[in-house]
């Protein structure tokens, strides 16, 4: 048997990050990832650079990966087109977390290609390596989420490709919120720094696959894949020696399905509380402080984000009232990154 401070399932941006920030407070870790290479999931790639305070290049600490910082985004509803200023970062998702991964390897193992079967009484199996701490950072369908006891996360979906001929100014982001284009939900156009990363999100799996061959067959794309995506709020999120990170635990923003920062802000906070167990040599292990912590940072955030979705494509019917509570919203946005970027 194996033995180990902490063990990270999953390497995705959750898991890295958090093998990266465990990296910089000293504390060692082995992380599991199931597949070979990374970025295997699909990912829109947008990153909105600040989100509750947190700055992504603070977190982040490098430049690769990086293609361009867009600063405005056009949402086009059927009444017209409303404009909403807010940093996006576009990135190359595979490189941000290839430099996140060599971030943690400074502390870390990283071990790819190891798919963790099952967890009994707190053995990783068949890896058969029992770890003080495990940091479920395995995604949608997490099996450290069902090791807690805890119900599945509820999901949408999405799909994303990428295309190079996109009839649309290239130096902004494009949200198209029209039932014609996808019924409960939005198709996205982000121009990256030579292709555009285009794609559909649906918050009902039923009318997902007709909803999504037409829009495969208006856009000329390519490298098509889809994956869930989190639509729910956030719940329990430790037990005795287990946390979840990042959509394992269901830390997303709902309505648009933003899940990077939500990940990167949550792995930070873990990190943090559990480099002061490991000061004490893990001889008590009290994660409620995580659950506390991430709580107060974008807790009610996260659930105001779930609700507004819900109300956004299941209760409100009528485009033209999405569109005029959209332009509210949109308008306090703006003011809101006016007012703390002091653009
Ligand atoms: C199509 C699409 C577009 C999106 N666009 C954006 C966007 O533009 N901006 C944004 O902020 N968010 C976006 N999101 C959401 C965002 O991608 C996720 O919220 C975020 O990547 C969550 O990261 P994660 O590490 O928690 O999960 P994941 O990226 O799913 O990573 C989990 C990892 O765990 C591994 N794993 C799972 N089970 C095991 C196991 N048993 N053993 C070993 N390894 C395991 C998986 O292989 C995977 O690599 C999008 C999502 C989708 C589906």
């Amino acid at each position: 048997m194996e033995k180990c401070d902490v063990a990270i399932i999953g390497g995705g941006i959750a898991g890295l990050s958090a093998g990266k920030f465990l990296a910089e407070r000293g504390v060692s870790f082995i992380l599991l990832e199931e597949h070979r290479e990374f970025f295997k999931k699909a990912c829109g790639e947008g990153i909105i650079r600040n989100t509750v305070g947190y700055e992504f290049h603070d977190l982040y600490g490098s430049k690769r990966g990086i293609e361009r910082e867009i600063w405005e985004t056009i949402i086009h509803t059927k009444y017209g087109e409303l404009s909403i200023e807010m940093p996006v970062l576009m990135t190359s998702k595979r490189e941000v977390e290839a430099e996140l991964a060599r971030q943690a390897a400074a502390q870390g193992e990283i071990r790819m290609g190891e798919r963790v079967e099952k967890i009994v009484d707190g053995v990783l199996l068949p890896q058969e390596i029992k770890p003080k701490i495990i940091i479920g950072a395995d995604g949608c369908f997490s099996l450290v989420r069902r090791y807690m006891g805890e119900r599945p996360v509820r999901c949408g979906i999405a799909a994303e490709g990428y295309a190079t001929e996109v009839d649309m100014d290239p130096d902004r982001c494009h949200v198209v919120l029209k039932n014609e284009v996808v019924r409960y939900g939005y198709a996205w156009y982000f121009p990256k720094r030579e292709v555009w990363n285009i794609g559909i999100g649906c918050s009902k799996k039923r009318t997902f696959r007709e909803t999504f061959s037409r829009f495969r067959e208006k856009n000329k794309g390519e490298g098509w894949r889809g994956a869930p995506v989190p639509i729910d709020k956030p719940g329990r999120s430790y037990r005795k020696n287990a946390i979840l990170v990042g959509d394992a635990a269901a830390h997303v923003v709902a309505n648009v399905g933003e899940g990077i920062m939500p990940s990167m802000i949550g792995a930070y906070i873990a990190a943090e509380v559990i480099e002061r167990l490991a000061r004490k040599d893990f001889r008590e292990v009290d994660l409620s402080p995580y659950e506390r912590g991430w709580k107060n940072t974008f807790g009610k955030y996260l659930r105001r984000t779930y609700y507004t979705s819900r109300i956004f494509y299941d209760v409100i019917k009528s485009e033209y009232v999405r569109h005029k509570l959209l332009a509210k919203m949109c308008r306090d946005t703006t003011e809101y990154y006016r007012k703390i970027l002091k653009r």
